[in-house]
């Protein structure tokens, strides 16, 4: 059940206060008392009200200096106040009510039935205030799961689920982007195609399952072996592609056989058997291989990822565009 709507009562004089209850006991809202400013302010720590009605004269701190100290609080300053007066009932007194904050000024004799009209009235606004509230936190949750959601979708579509590395698409992004670099500043940028070495035999052997392992395991080691500015994506099945911006040949092939030797060493990760897994790879180079689009430097490194199958395996290969042939390394 929701928490009653709480309202604050200022008088010093109990029979007021007892009165005040009485004629509000329809709203059934929970009456806080208090029977000076003072009191009134400690309670304003501990409570959230609707709705403050206040006494004008009181001993110490009326009700205009009350009034003024809870607009002048962040947390109380559009708390609704109602002034219940006997004595002023000028229009002074009234207006001096009103630019203290307050947004009723009721004189006594009062009305029970008008009072307790103009509180269910605030308390209504309250509700509403509440509900708005609750809205307004509800809303914020589901845009942060929509934003959560798009993140979620932004990486399924350009990561690959199996390795965590990115996938082709983000290649194509990846590339263009770091092609365009290179050409406009004449910075070095390489491109290592990687391909595990009879793989299908893996899978032969050992069963699909533990051929992920290993394309994950694989996956691993490529990436212990570039740095941060480097890309790793996962091409195809068992290929692989490396991007290394400002990064030419030499440094290029110095990564490609840091790779090549980690994924051949053995065994695995939490494995006993060694099962002697290794990986080819091929290396192009912007600066000194010219491609016409960027596609054309991943031709290239397949190019010389092919001779290194050809020639052996477990094994770097450069391409060699003027020769048309690729360099064993
Ligand atoms: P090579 O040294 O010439 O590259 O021989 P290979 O056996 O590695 O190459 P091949 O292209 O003949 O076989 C690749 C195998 O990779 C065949 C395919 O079933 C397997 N493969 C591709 N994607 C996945 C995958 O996501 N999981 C598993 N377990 N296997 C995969
Ligand atoms: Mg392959
Ligand atoms: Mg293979």
């Amino acid at each position: 059940m929701a928490e009653p709507i709480k309202i604050l009562i200022v008088d010093d004089k109990p029979n007021n206060l007892f009165t005040l209850k009485t004629v509000l006991h329809e709203a059934a809202a929970e009456f806080v008392e208090a029977d000076s400013g003072n009191e009134a302010l400690r309670q304003l720590l501990h409570h959230d009200f609707a709705l403050a009605i206040l006494d004008v004269q009181m001993p110490e701190m009326d009700g205009y200096e009350l009034a003024r100290l809870i607009r002048g609080r962040e947390k109380t300053s559009r708390l609704p106040i109602i002034f219940l007066s006997a004595i002023y009932s000028d229009s002074f007194h009234i207006f001096k009510g009103y630019n203290s904050g307050a947004v009723d000024f009721i004189t006594k004799p009062f009305h029970p039935e008008i009072l307790l009209g103009k509180v269910l009235f605030f308390m209504e606004i309250y509700r509403q205030q509440q509900q708005l509230r609750e809205t307004i936190s509800e809303l914020e949750h589901a845009k942060q799961l929509v934003l959560e959601q798009n993140r979620l979708l932004e990486r399924m579509a350009t990561h690959d689920e199996l390795t965590g590395l990115c996938n082709r698409r983000k290649l194509a992004e990846v590339m263009k982007r770091e092609a365009e670099r290179s050409r406009r500043y004449g910075t070095e940028l390489s491109l290592l195609m990687l391909d595990l070495d009879h793989f299908k035999k893996v899978n032969d052997t050992y069963g699909h399952d533990f051929g992920d392992f290993v394309i994950k395991e694989f996956a691993a080691r490529i990436l212990a072996g570039i740095r941060r500015s480097d890309f790793s994506f996962r091409f195809g099945g068992e290929e692989f592609i490396v991007l290394l911006p400002q990064t030419g040949l030499s440094g290029a092939l110095t990564a490609a056989e840091k790779i090549r030797a980690l994924c051949a060493e053995q065994p695995f990760a939490g494995l006993q058997i060694s099962i002697g897994m290794t990986v080819s790879i091929g290396i192009a180079s912007y600066q000194d291989h010219k491609p016409q689009q960027p596609d054309d430097l991943i031709c290239c490194a397949d190019r010389a990822l092919y001779l290194a199958k050809e020639s052996g395996r477990n094994r770097v290969v450069v391409y060699n565009s003027t020769a048309e042939h690729c360099d064993e390394q």
